[in-house]
């Protein structure tokens, strides 16, 4: 029997820091010290662009989150997505999102590296 509670609050303070992380993006979007300065504002249009990546990072981060705490719910946070054999609670502890055992995140890694050939086929008409 896995510790289930403790992945399970961990996850609930990693959202917690990630919720509050996306409402202080999303005060600096909406500049809030809005600064009359012509020059500053160019350089506050830049910043969107970062702080909006940041935002997006987040946003994925949280979908992970939800989903780590979804499969707790269900009983198949400790199992592998792809092959159903155990994950190791000390890969869990490493990547709290983790959804693959070792070998099949190995196995993804490699299939990834491999360059895909299927578009430039599929683009020749
Ligand atoms: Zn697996």
């Amino acid at each position: 029997m896995q510790n289930t509670e403790a992945f399970k609050q961990k996850l609930i303070n990693l959202r917690r820091e990630v919720t509050q992380r996306m409402r202080s993006i999303d005060r600096d979007i909406r500049h809030e010290d809005l600064s009359a300065d012509w020059n500053e504002q160019a350089t506050e249009r830049e910043n969107d662009e970062v702080l909006e990546s940041l935002g997006n990072a987040a946003d994925r981060e949280l979908t992970h989150i939800n989903a780590a705490l979804e499969r707790i719910e269900n009983d198949t946070y400790f199992f592998c997505e792809d092959c159903g054999s155990g994950i190791p609670a000390a890969r869990l502890e490493l990547l709290p999102f983790s959804t693959l055992c070792i070998s099949c995140a190995e196995d993804l890694e490699y299939r990834s590296t491999i360059p895909n050939n299927d578009n430039s086929i599929g683009n020749d008409h």
